[in-house]
């Protein structure tokens, strides 16, 4: 079959090759540490489970308004305006199937072809994906480790063309653990302010935050009605597999949203929204519970990658990723690029984790290597992974 030339500009989510791998690899009986998939080791707390398992038996299994269910609205909103301190209409809240079909909706509903869109590199491949897909071009901005993987907001600036459409931010970030720190944020919103410029907020590691408080640019003056905040259920209630996320956007370009939800999906899973309802009402002592463990795996896993000849890490600032630097490590064993480390690591150490190239296409004037560990395992697990990565990058 002849192919649309679209698709041609669809990148993807390594991750999701990484772990077809890692289980290909464990089917032949392999035993492997994987630090590649992003989604908490979490299971989702009972009383949310206990509240879906209700609502099938209460039949609500049908079809739901695509925008999602107004109860579940009305407490995002509630949610929303609480934790950033804006005001927010249950009518600006659109519910989606998971954090990434906001992605996709938001850019699909905004951009033109030959809009500049500027977003994060390294960062969720997902965002360079669909601007390319859109016939967009993609203007990545650095992420940079000397700034503790927040980026140059002059930088920034200097990308910044007639064409330029809207901003991506994503703090606490993927794959770096990084937050774009509030000073920051509040330049980076006088300058959407000064060029007119949509800023699409991806927020959905908001409460996996470690020492510093979250801070939202949708909170500065003027800035709600430009922002579109992204956030989900997936990563803060262990939700990955109910597929739960939303979006908050003006009321126009939410009735928008909502109709590429109706083309798309017809409505996010009925008794997954009622679940939602009560993750978001209910006690939230699981949540916490998980943040202070991911909390103190930053620092197992950040202490024993710098022991580790070759590797230097930052201690990530939120979500639940570190970044190591790889360059001496990949020179140490005659490697060019972070993929290399990577197949070894797989092949020779037992231990997946995922290469720079997972996260978008390399910066101008980029030169040093990384790859990803997430530290969504057990200690047991990080302890004999890290001692697996030393192994086998010491070897040589
Ligand atoms: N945004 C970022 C930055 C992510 O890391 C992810 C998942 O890894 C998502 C969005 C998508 O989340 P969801 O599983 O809810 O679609």
């Amino acid at each position: 079959m002849q192919i649309a030339d679209r698709i041609n500009n669809l990148g993807t989510e390594n991750a999701f090759k990484v772990l077809a791998e890692v289980n290909k690899l464990k089917a032949t009986g392999k035993d492997i540490i994987s630090f590649g998939l992003g989604e908490p080791d979490f299971n989702t707390p009972e009383n949310v489970k206990k509240t879906a398992v209700e609502a099938i038996r209460s039949n609500y299994t049908h079809y739901s308004p695509s925008a999602g269910i107004p109860d579940l609205r009305k407490e995002i909103a509630n949610y929303i305006s609480r934790t950033r301190v804006i005001p927010v209409d249950p009518e600006e809240v659109v519910v989606t199937p998971g954090g990434k079909p906001g992605i996709f909706y938001s850019i699909l509903c905004l951009i033109n072809p030959g809009d500049e869109v500027i977003y994060p590199n390294p960062g969720y491949p997902i965002y360079e994906s669909i601007i390319d897909f859109v016939g967009a071009k993609s203007i990545p901005v650095p992420m940079l480790e000397e700034k503790g993987f927040s980026l140059d907001v002059n930088k920034l600036e200097s990308l910044i063309t007639t064409k330029t459409k809207m901003i991506v931010l994503n703090s606490p970030q993927n794959p770096t653990g990084g937050i774009i720190e509030k000073e920051d944020l509040r330049a980076i919103a006088e300058l959407a302010i000064k060029n007119d410029l949509i800023v699409l907020s991806d927020e959905i590691y908001s409460e996996i935050i470690f020492d510093s408080k979250f801070c939202s640019i949708s909170s500065f003056p003027k800035m709600k009605e430009r922002t579109i905040i992204l956030d989900g259920f997936s990563k803060t209630y262990a939700m990955t597999g109910w597929r739960v996320g939303y979006g908050i956007f003006n009321k126009e370009v939410a009735a928008h949203i909502a109709n590429l939800v109706t083309n798309s999906v017809s409505c996010t899973a009925t008794f997954s929204q009622i679940a939602s309802i009560e993750a978001l009402r209910g006690p939230q002592d699981e949540t916490l519970k998980m943040i202070e463990i991911f909390k103190n795996r930053s620092k197992l896993i950040t202490d024993g990658l710098n022991d580790i000849k070759g590797i230097r890490c930052i201690k990530p600032k939120g979500a639940f990723y570190v970044f190591p630097n790889v360059t001496q490590a990949c020179v140490n064993l005659g490697f060019k690029t972070s993929e290399e480390l990577q197949q070894y690591l797989l092949h020779e150490g037992n231990v997946a984790v995922l290469p720079r190239s997972s996260f978008g296409k390399r910066n101008v004037g980029e030169s040093e290597e990384y790859i990803r560990l997430s530290y969504a395992v057990s200690n047991d697990d990080i302890i004999r992974g890290l001692d697996r990565i030393k192994k086998a990058v010491e070897k040589r």
